[in-house]
């Protein structure tokens, strides 16, 4: 089956009295266990088959064996600290989502160590994965600079070393890149975003092949129980149906976006992942079936006043919904980021993130060209 087709199709067709066309969605916390013919569902936080039926779906985007579904994508961000142990280190991309620097602060006072790098050359990542080096962490395109890593580079130095790589492809999403394809022992995503995409939903998930982790892991959720709702995981897949139209059409308009903002004269730079030269664009060749929906973009100018001025885009943190919206990364999803860091990065107080919505593109380009 191809991609589209199991956004829509692979977890309807599971049996059911009525013939639904859409999946029941479960809501019993406990389940009477005679009337299984091989016991299988026990209790909600541990079994739930319409959070199953999502898992499926989202492994199957990756071909993948398993998937876990979490309260946030922060809850699964925690889940894979359950697989290390004090004096363990994590090599991360230094250019990450803002929750995962408080994250990794979490694993820091449990004894984990955090090491930061912009991991964009593979050699400088060898250099790095020292002995109690157990996971890598990628984050590509890097959010908000949009950076690249060669995912397959460094997934076969990993496997050399016996690390596990884990990549936060939430900003990219499973349309644009699809890691366990390019290598990476764990696809982690906020679905929170372009997954179930309306912005109306939490939602987190973990993709991977390996048997051991994956019981580990499900173990962990069990035992922490950061589950999501039986409505939510409805919603989530919901989302999933529309998802591919919804991301294509956002790349349309981004791209639109992208040339509209390349000659204003108040844009200092723009960075979209099918504008960078060099190694870095032939990384997005080679992994990237599109460049996203994330626009990022220097502006010369009084940003409060130019954010304060914008009518359709909607001034708030997140990505990936139907709704465009527009942040500046330093005040806001990258607060919680040091302030040298931040500055050393390039994610400068006139630095903006747009995330590209469904809107009319005319809609857009007005309200950004009369707000400029
Ligand atoms: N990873 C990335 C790249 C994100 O952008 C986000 C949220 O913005 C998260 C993880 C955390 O996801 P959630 O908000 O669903 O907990």
């Amino acid at each position: 089956m191809h991609f589209n087709t199991k956004l829509v199709i692979n977890a309807n067709r599971e049996a059911n009295e009525a013939g639904d066309v859409v999946n029941p969605i479960h809501i019993s916390t406990t389940y009477e266990q005679r009337f299984q013919k091989e016991l299988r569902y026990f209790y909600g936080r541990g079994e739930n088959p319409t959070r199953e039926h999502l898992e499926k779906t989202l492994a199957s985007l990756e071909d993948a064996k398993f998937g876990l579904c979490f309260s946030s994508g922060q809850a699964a961000g925690a889940a894979i600290g359950s697989l290390l142990v004090p004096g363990d280190i994590i090599v991360s991309s230094s250019d990450i989502y803002g929750g995962t620097h408080l994250l990794f602060k979490e694993f820091k006072q449990r004894g984990i160590d955090v090491k930061l790098s912009p991991l964009t050359s593979p050699t400088s990542v060898r250099r790095l994965l020292e002995q109690r080096v157990k996971v890598v962490w990628l984050e590509t395109p890097t959010n908000p600079l949009l950076e690249v890593s060669d995912i397959h580079e460094i997934s076969t130095i990993c496997k050399e070393k016996g690390i596990l790589l884990v990549v936060d492809n939430t900003l990219a999403g499973p349309v644009v890149q699809k890691p366990i394809h390019l290598g990476a022992d764990i696809s982690l995503y906020s679905t929170t975003k372009s997954i179930a995409g309306h912005c109306d939903v939490i939602g987190g998930a973990l993709i991977l092949n390996n048997e051991a982790v994956h019981q580990r892991l499900f173990e962990y959720r069990t035992a922490t129980g950061g589950i999501p709702s039986p409505f939510d995981c409805y919603l989530i897949q919901r989302g999933l149906k529309t998802m591919a139209v919804r991301v294509e059409r956002e790349v349309e308009t981004a791209t639109k976006i992208v040339h509209f903002l390349e000659t204003h004269p108040r844009v200092e730079k723009v960075i979209f992942p099918s504008t960078h030269n060099g190694i870095q664009k032939e990384i997005v060749r080679k992994q990237m079936a599109f460049p996203g929906s994330i626009v990022s973009f220097y502006y010369e100018g009084n940003v409060e006043r130019f954010l304060d001025k914008l009518r359709i885009f909607t001034v708030a943190v997140s990505l990936g919904g139907a709704n465009s919206l527009i942040e500046c990364p330093a005040k806001m999803t990258h607060r919680p980021v040091p302030e040298a860091h931040r500055k050393q990065l390039g994610i400068t107080d006139n630095l903006i993130r747009i995330s590209v919505g469904l809107e009319d593109f005319r809609d857009l380009m007005g309200d950004l060209d009369a707000a400029l």
